[in-house]
């Protein structure tokens, strides 16, 4: 296939077309109508094979994962997504793959209302990297820095079931299936992102680990934090696990992309409601503080250690290895 037949075929199964986009594939860029009186949300991310998603992935779960995960930026910042550019990397140009690949895709951008407006493609190494563009009311984006102390952290669905798939993946053995599910398909949580426009006071995606992006939000927000082991929703497929591994594995394991967000005490009432509406389990898993820097307390009331990546910035101390 060369480089014109693979555009068009992908054009021709994820949907391109759309009233505000005035030129769409085919052009040298593309031209949007920006609707009167909304600001524009943009966000890029990448995937590499053996990096963000493990050799053997399906084409169908790469191509999912290639938009859920900058959805889910856009989610966070509670923008209504609209359109996205895709540049593609691939090693060979394989009909079978590319329709596979444009299914997982065309999948999610159906159901998510995102126009695929443009890209690039190239050869080499397997890498996907994906610009979405989302709309948002002028001022109202969900950022990273309003965090107070008092408010209450909350987050969206369950945390570490993705983790669990690499690990059992690392070692050799295989996932519980609804682990490998949580890791090849994650759920960008838009509905609740455009929820939580008005109401939350900081809100982030969780991808590289919970403690990891929390910590971004009490940097940016110059406050602290105190989450309870306790809260921590536990997915039936970690049930098994000894309480201090699971803990370890959703406080630290990456890829949930699950919305962690602040919320002022007054509006605790609307929580229900918002879980309801959005459709995703809501859990309170801690406070915000004055005192910077997180701390993470168990049942007991003891610190826990929490062993992992991404937390030599927080104040306990390194101990043992991630389960
Ligand atoms: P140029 O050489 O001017 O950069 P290209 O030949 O790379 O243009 O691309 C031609 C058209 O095809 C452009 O509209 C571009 O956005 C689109 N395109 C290229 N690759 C992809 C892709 N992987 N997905 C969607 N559109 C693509
Ligand atoms: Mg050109």
């Amino acid at each position: 296939m060369r480089e014109f037949d693979l555009i068009r075929r992908l054009q021709e199964q994820v949907e391109s077309s759309g009233p505000d986009c005035v030129l769409g594939i085919g052009d040298d860029a593309a031209v949007l109508d920006c609707p009167p009186g909304r600001q524009l949300v943009v966000c890029t991310d990448t995937l590499v094979e053996g990096v963000h998603f493990p050799p053997g992935t399906s084409p169908e779960a790469i191509g999912h994962k290639a938009l859920a995960v900058n959805l889910s930026d856009l989610a966070a910042m509670g923008s209504e997504p609209g359109w996205f550019q895709l540049a593609l990397t691939l090693p060979a140009a394989d009909a079978q793959w590319l329709d596979r690949f444009a299914s997982g895709l065309s999948a999610l951008a159906a159901s998510a209302g995102v126009r695929l407006i443009g890209g690039d493609t190239t050869t080499g190494p397997l890498s996907l990297t994906v610009t979405a563009i989302g709309l948002v009311e002028p001022g109202r984006a969900l950022t990273r820095s309003g965090a107070r102390p008092g408010d209450l952290v909350v987050v969206s669905g369950e945390l570490g079931l993705a983790a669990s798939a690499l690990h059992r993946l690392g070692a050799g053995l295989e996932p519980d299936p609804s682990c490998r599910h949580a890791l090849d398909y994650p759920q960008p949580r838009l509905r609740l992102g455009r929820l939580l426009t008005g109401l939350a006071s900081a809100c982030i995606d969780v991808s590289d680990g919970l403690l990891a992006d929390l910590g971004h939000v009490i940097r940016r927000s110059k406050t602290g934090a105190r989450i309870e082991t306790g809260a921590l929703p536990c997915p039936a497929a970690l049930a098994q696990l000894p309480e201090q591994d699971r803990w370890a594995l959703q406080l630290t394991g990456g890829d949930d992309y699950e919305l962690c967000f602040t919320l002022p005490p007054e509006a605790l009432g609307k929580l229900e409601t918002l879980s309801a509406e959005s459709g995703v389990a809501l859990t309170v898993i801690g406070e915000v503080v004055e005192s910077p820097g997180l701390q993470v307390v168990r049942p007991d009331g003891a610190p826990f250690d929490t062993p992992g990546a991404g937390w030599e910035h927080f104040s306990t101390t390194r101990q043992g290895a991630a389960p």
